[in-house]
């Protein structure tokens, strides 16, 4: 039998592991700094992101380091947590360990988190995922900001005008946050940011459609942000294209099928910001422990964010398919958001404290203060949730509104100063300095 990694001392203390130190996992290890445990931080990268803003790193508004921390650093004043660098191959339940791969033993613990989040859906078309990339990773965003810059860089020297056409034809499909920011963003760098650069091509001609399946953008939205939303973007010379259903996508473009109507877009610059899928160590999971997964791959979890028949093992996050349990209320899902995994890291920590003194877990309750979306300079929708009533406005306010927030929920000090520094001279120079790119040699050739 494999030893487990502290198998040399008996545990003086309770063992708790963390997996994933995204926003859930990061509060809930938070939140047990002064307990009495032993926690274990594992994830597979050693930086904490910050996905909200993870756009503006895929259109070179921000560097990388912005908007991530290490985690090492980050829990390097809470004694009791050990920090691992390391991706999780699966849990076994039964012997309460969970494996890493290529380590030597398995890690055990007495409570488990598991807060492995989210990663991208192409509905059963993993092919489209190397003509279109996802936005979810650090590494997803550069590689996202190589095509769209090298698109620019490709049209330049291209003399066929249809050929220049094509790199000059920006695509995002779906019209959710991610989408509506991309869309938004990449109109301003066509419009603002780099005419005047090329010799050869206007960017200020680049198309840049947006394409959602459904009647609307911005769907979590009431109707009329969603249609303010549509509007601001038009106004920044985005196609909205609504109840556009994408059938293909390949090197040359995409098919779309609209109005029963279908027609080809010629593309070599595709974002997919269109689906979600949980984290596939959540069916792992379910098949471990006999719980049950819905169709995103979410792990069902019980009114305490535990599996049923395993009390030890909280789910919390993108990964869980959870219900807010308010008083004298219908239980309502929470949402995929950040808010959402915070407090729930923050409730299963919690209750694993209240477990290890004898008392019971309680239901999880989420407080939904609403929603944002920016579309680009000066634009945004907010929806906020208020005792006196939902507070909803559009434009430059709104704006400032979701500039201020997110700055204010970045992790570490120096990364809030470099973002506001760095928004602010983008927002007079209409600049973006962040538009470094290697591995150029295949650029323009293959693609
Ligand atoms: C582009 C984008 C924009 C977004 N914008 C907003 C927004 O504006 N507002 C908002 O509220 N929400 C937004 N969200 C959603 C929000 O980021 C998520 O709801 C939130 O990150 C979920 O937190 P989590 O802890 O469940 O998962 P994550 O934050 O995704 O963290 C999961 C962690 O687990 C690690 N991990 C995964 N698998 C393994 C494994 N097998 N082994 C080890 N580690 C593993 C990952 O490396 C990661 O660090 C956005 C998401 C994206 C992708």
């Amino acid at each position: 039998m494999t030893p487990a990694i502290d198998d040399r001392a008996p545990p003086a203390r309770p063992r708790i592991v963390i997996i994933g130190c995204g926003f859930g996992g990061l509060e809930a290890a938070r939140a047990l700094r002064t307990a009495a445990v032993d926690v274990t931080l594992v994830d597979r990268t050693n930086h904490h992101l910050f996905q909200p803003l993870l756009y503006q790193v895929a259109t070179a508004g921000l560097s990388a380091p912005a908007i991530a921390a290490p985690i090492r650093h980050l829990f390097r004043r809470q004694p009791n947590l050990t920090t691992l660098l390391g991706e999780v191959t699966h849990i076994d339940p039964a012997a309460r360990t969970v494996h890493l791969q290529g380590a030597a033993a398995p890690l055990p613990y007495d409570h488990l988190i598991v807060a492995a989040g989210a990663t991208h859906s192409y509905f059963g078309r993993d092919d489209w995922a190397e003509h279109a990339p996802g936005l979810k990773t650090l590494d997803d965003a550069f590689e996202i900001r190589r095509r769209i810059l090298l698109a620019f860089e490709a049209a330049e020297k291209e003399p066929d005008a249809q050929r220049r056409a094509a790199w000059l034809n920006f695509v995002v499909v779906g019209g959710g946050p991610t989408g509506v920011e991309m869309a938004g963003t990449l109109a301003e760098i066509a419009r603002h940011t780099l005419p005047g650069e090329f010799r050869h091509i206007d960017p200020a001609s680049a198309r840049i459609i947006l394409l959602e399946g459904g009647p609307r953008v911005l769907q979590a939205m009431p109707e009329a942000l969603s249609e303010r939303a549509r509007e601001q973007l038009a106004r920044l010379g985005v196609d909205v294209r609504l109840d556009a259903r994408v059938t293909a996508i390949d090197a040359a473009g995409l098919t779309v099928q609209a109005a029963g109507d279908t027609y080809t877009i010629p593309s070599r610059c595709v974002v997919w910001a269109a689906g979600v899928a949980a984290s596939p160590l959540g069916r792992q999971l379910a098949q471990a422990t006999g719980a049950t997964t819905d169709r995103a791959g979410r792990v069902v979890v019980q009114p305490d964010l535990t599996l049923p028949g395993h009390p030890e093992i909280s789910v919390i996050g993108d990964l869980a398919a959870a219900h807010s349990h308010a008083p004298a209320r219908q239980p309502v899902p929470v949402p995929g958001v950040s808010p959402g995994a915070k407090q729930m890291g923050r409730a299963a920590a919690a209750n694993i404290l209240r477990r290890l003194a004898g008392q019971p877990g309680q239901p999880f309750r989420y407080a939904d203060y609403g929603n944002l979306a920016t579309i680009g300079r000066n634009s945004a929708v907010v929806d906020l949730t208020s005792p006196l009533g939902p507070v909803r406005f559009s434009g430059y306010f709104a704006w400032l509104f979701w500039l201020f927030a997110h700055v204010y929920f970045l992790i570490g000090f120096r990364n809030r100063l470099v973002v506001l520094l760095d928004w602010a001279w983008a927002y007079w120079s209409f600049a973006r300095y962040a538009r470094v790119v290697t591995g150029i040699g295949n650029a323009g050739r293959d693609k």
